[in-house]
């Protein structure tokens, strides 16, 4: 018998599937630019622990709903695990396992002493009540508490997860320990041992990696960001605050424009106030295609994987593009932009800001002390500039893109320790 096994064309793969295809390739580049064996090739191509979970909520009306979660840990080689847990309703391990593969060169490319993790549960936070999110969130730290831990992997704020979020994971974990443990995850508030500066920390990075990359005054630097959300609203703050002008925003609703600049804080009003951006009164409706295309001199990607591809690079018209997103441009798009000569600040460098506050905000946490807003934003500074630089000189030496020479730092480095500590047995 003949079984006809369907080849995997585009429509067939999922955006999980598409962002693990991209997240291979890049490391495929650097383990080729670094002349790492094949072995050390396949142990960074694989996640080091995967955990796929079933977790039942109680929805209001009495019903069990079950929905999957997940959190893999890419490496451990450089020290605990670290980062985000996302919900999102197409979220799936594939995804989850190329965001956790970003954290770890992310990690390793600034400095900061941890492997890189990430966690995913498979539901839309808009459709459940708080009650029923709490419930969720509980239940999904119980089913992967054996892998969490301060000295073990430290879970953070990703796309559908936020402060309270975070304080119910230290809770759950605090309760099951039997005394509490503020270090076991970051992104807290303030009362449980939350860091100052780290709820705006992503932005203030893209901010940052942004202003270098520019190089000249901000003074009239027309700006498009994608997603309206925790990154993308307060880079859009942030780089209106120091001149930029801020042409166009979107959400999942909708984008607007308006060409004389967006106040941006009377966006974040509008978009609190009604749920969006769609509807702002001192803008112009847009498309989400059309916000790619605007002639502008920096565009900010800020929501999720593959938005841009080999069917608009060619008509991104900015010159400049900080991924405050992880992965939102494919290597196919990547190829369009460098040929087109334009720039390409990559998310493991742009959008570092959130983990490394995080770092810190841990770091307070196993001290038990806390740093002053201006000593974290310092260090923060510090650390993404560093990053910065070893990238800009390794591309300029190299020949390499931005997004090639963050990953041979990363990668290089994460192999380095792997080396360093040799395989047991
Ligand atoms: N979710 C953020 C990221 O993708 C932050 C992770 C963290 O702070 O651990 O980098």
């Amino acid at each position: 018998m003949t079984v006809m096994v369907p080849s995997r064309t585009p429509a067939l793969i999922t955006p999980g599937q598409q962002a693990l295809d991209s997240a291979l390739h890049q490391l495929g580049q650097a383990a080729e630019h670094l002349g790492l064996d094949e072995g050390l090739r396949t142990m960074l191509a694989t996640p080091r622990r995967s955990l796929t979970v079933s977790v039942p909520v109680r929805r209001e009306d009495g019903r069990m709903d079950v929905v999957q979660g997940f959190r893999v840990q890419h490496n451990v080689s450089r020290g605990p695990a670290k980062g985000g847990i996302r919900f999102h309703p197409s979220t799936d391990i594939h995804e989850v396992t190329a965001l956790a593969m970003w954290m770890t060169w992310k990690c390793a490319l600034v400095g900061i002493p941890y492997g890189g993790a990430k966690g995913g549960v498979a539901v839309n936070p808009a459709e459940l009540t708080t009650r029923e999110l709490e419930r969720l969130t509980r239940r999904y730290v119980n089913e992967i508490l054996p892998l969490i831990g301060p000295e073990k992997d430290i879970p953070a704020p990703d796309v559908g997860t936020d402060e309270q979020t975070m304080a119910w994971i230290m809770d759950t974990y605090s309760v099951n320990a039997g005394y509490s443990v503020p270090g076991v995850v970051t992104g807290k508030p303030m009362t449980l041992g939350g860091s100052l500066g780290r709820a705006g920390a992503t932005s203030r990075g893209v901010q940052i990696a942004a202003l270098t990359a520019l190089g000249r005054s901000p003074e009239g630097v027309r700006v498009a960001v994608q997603g309206f959300g925790k990154v993308g609203a307060l880079a859009a703050q942030y780089l209106s605050d120091v001149g930029c002008t801020v042409v166009a925003v979107s959400d999942v609703g909708g984008a607007v424009h308006h060409a004389g600049g967006l106040d941006i804080a009377d966006l974040r009003a509008h978009s609190a106030q009604t749920g969006g951006v769609s509807g702002y009164r001192h803008a112009d409706a847009m498309s989400h295609d059309e916000l790619f295309e605007l002639d502008v001199d920096l565009l900010i990607p800020a929501a999720l994987e593959g938005v841009i591809t080999a069917a608009n690079a060619p008509r991104v018209r900015a010159r400049l593009i900080v991924e405050g997103a992880n992965g939102p441009t494919t290597p196919e798009a990547d190829e369009v932009l460098a040929a087109n000569g334009t720039t390409v600040v990559p998310d493991i460098l742009a959008n570092a800001g959130g983990v490394i506050v995080s770092y810190l905000e841990w770091v307070q946490n196993m001290q038990a002390f806390s740093w002053s807003a201006a000593e974290v934003e310092l260090k923060l500074r510090d650390l993404m500039q560093g990053a910065y630089g070893e990238v800009k000189s390794l591309a300029a030496e190299k020949g390499l893109t931005l997004r090639q020479a963050a990953h041979v730092i990363g990668v290089g480095r994460v192999a380095e320790a792997h080396q360093m500590r040799g395989l047991y047995p």
